[in-house]
């Protein structure tokens, strides 16, 4: 199986913004980062894997949306880090975005599950989103969108910008996904979702 990884953002595209310490950080750098180390552990178990971007530039959507769309990629994540929309600052949590009835329902409810027991107690659980809007979530494999945290959160953006966290993060995800793929292998992701 092969994966692709798609970075959110990047170039003009700075996604949030918010200062930590007096210090402003973008999201497109913080998805940069754990999108760089998901790539090294996923190379590790797939035949081929890339990275959307390497650097900080800007891809429009649907150039980002015809690259994943090749057909020899099998899946496709994600990476963001959330900001609320409402100035409510108390927002937290990561989430996993899927496209309706779709296989990326599937593999985000293992990314979902696997992230719950290993970054609970750093960054809660927030929910399983089912949106039909996003341009990425609409591509050809299967696709899913990680909100990784809030950076408009203090605790979140604090946990975010931890080298641990984001290791932990990113081994979470991993976990996910191989288990997806194991399952998917052995034929076992019908008995869980009556699909
Ligand atoms: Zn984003």
């Amino acid at each position: 199986m092969n994966i692709i990884i798609d970075p959110g953002h990047g170039g003009t595209e700075k996604g949030a913004v918010y200062g930590l310490n007096g210090i402003g950080v973008m999201e497109k750098d913080l998805n940069l980062i754990l999108a760089s180390q998901l790539y090294v552990r996923l190379m590790k178990h797939f035949s081929r894997t890339a990275l959307i971007r390497n650097n900080d530039i800007r891809i429009p959507m649907r150039k980002r949306c015809n690259t994943i769309n090749n057909k020899k990629w099998d899946l496709c994540i994600s990476l963001h880090c959330n900001a609320s929309a409402s100035e409510d600052y108390s927002a937290n949590g990561f989430e996993v975005l899927h496209y309706p009835f779709s296989t990326g329902r599937i593999l985000s409810h293992y990314i979902f599950t696997s992230m719950t027991s290993s970054v609970r107690n750093i960054i809660k659980p927030r929910a399983l989103v089912s949106n039909d809007q996003k341009a990425i979530l609409k591509t050809r494999p299967t696709s899913c969108i990680v909100e990784c945290g809030f950076m408009s959160n203090c605790d979140d953006m604090a946990n975010l910008m931890q080298p641990r966290t984001q290791m932990i993060i990113v081994h979470s995800i991993t976990k996910g996904i191989l288990n997806y793929c194991g399952d998917l292998v052995g034929n076992k992701l019908h008995e869980k979702f009556n699909t």
